[in-house]
């Protein structure tokens, strides 16, 4: 049930920030919509919205704690649906020193591949009281008035909003922010939030059980971790620790 005069909340993207926004935005009793250029699938596989969703992923212990709070249960979901907890502290790191110690125990890290944590988010969050997912319909441009925000999109549809919350990722195109708009009142405007950060993976397999044996091993030095299956290891360059 939402509460009277409570706040109208767009979301554009519906992956994992935009999903994760949508639930805490529930919590507040706010009717939240969330608008997604891409048509969902209903089984956990990669979409085109999210290109590096066939790369390997692990949910780590901090992100676990608050996913967890977020929406209850999520560990035990997808542990349930075949998700690997294992403990950081025995995961094999090989590094530029050398193999990490794998006898100390630390934090616990979820195994999961990105397309079944997003489905699994997802679905609990198209059953969350005042939240609806709009799928197939791509943002344009967002416009206000002196109160309000106008959300543009693609099918000729306009959406007004209190809030709108940009979860479009980081290839978006939107002219969104402050920096689009100077004259934006602060009441209205978040600037952007970046963490300045990016990654590139590579996976390889084989009949090799230690990942230190490949010859790619000396001529690029990095992390490898392992991955939920057997025999698959993840090469990341140190230029990026
Ligand atoms: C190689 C690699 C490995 C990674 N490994 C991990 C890992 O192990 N653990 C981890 O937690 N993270 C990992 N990440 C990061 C993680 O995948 C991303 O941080 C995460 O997907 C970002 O989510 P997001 O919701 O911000 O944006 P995105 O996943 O980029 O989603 C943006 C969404 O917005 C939609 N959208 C875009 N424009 C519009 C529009 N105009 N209108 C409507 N919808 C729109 C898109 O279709 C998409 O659904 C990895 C990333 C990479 C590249």
């Amino acid at each position: 049930m939402t509460s009277p005069g409570s706040r109208d909340v767009v979301i554009i993207g519906a992956s994992l920030a935009g999903l994760f926004a949508a639930a805490a935005a529930a919590t507040s009793g706010s009717r939240t919509m969330i608008i997604e250029r891409d048509v969902l699938p209903d089984s956990p596989v990669a979409r085109k919205g999210v290109p590096q969703g066939r790369q390997p992923h692990v949910l780590l212990h901090r992100g676990l704690l608050a996913a967890e709070k977020l929406i209850p249960g999520i560990r035990e979901d997808l542990l349930s649906h075949g998700a690997v907890p294992f403990d950081t502290g025995t995961m094999a790191w090989l590094g530029e020193y050398g193999w990490l110690p794998t006898w100390i125990p630390a934090y616990e890290t979820v195994s999961a591949t990105r397309p079944l944590l997003e489905h699994l988010v997802r679905k609990r969050v198209r059953e969350l009281d005042g939240v609806t997912l709009r799928e197939g319909v791509r943002v344009t441009e967002l416009q206000r008035d002196a109160r309000n925000w106008h959300v543009v999109c693609d099918d000729a549809t306009i959406v007004r909003a209190d809030v709108v919350i940009d979860a479009s990722g980081r290839g978006s195109r939107l002219p969104l922010g402050r920096a689009a708009d100077p004259g934006c009142s602060p009441r209205l405007c978040v600037p952007n939030v970046s963490s300045h950060w990016g990654a590139a993976d590579r996976v390889w397999g084989g009949d090799s059980s230690h990942p230190g044996d490949r010859p790619e091993r000396a001529r690029h030095p990095g992390r490898r971790r392992p991955l939920a299956r057997r025999r698959r290891w993840v090469w990341r360059p140190a230029t990026d620790a």
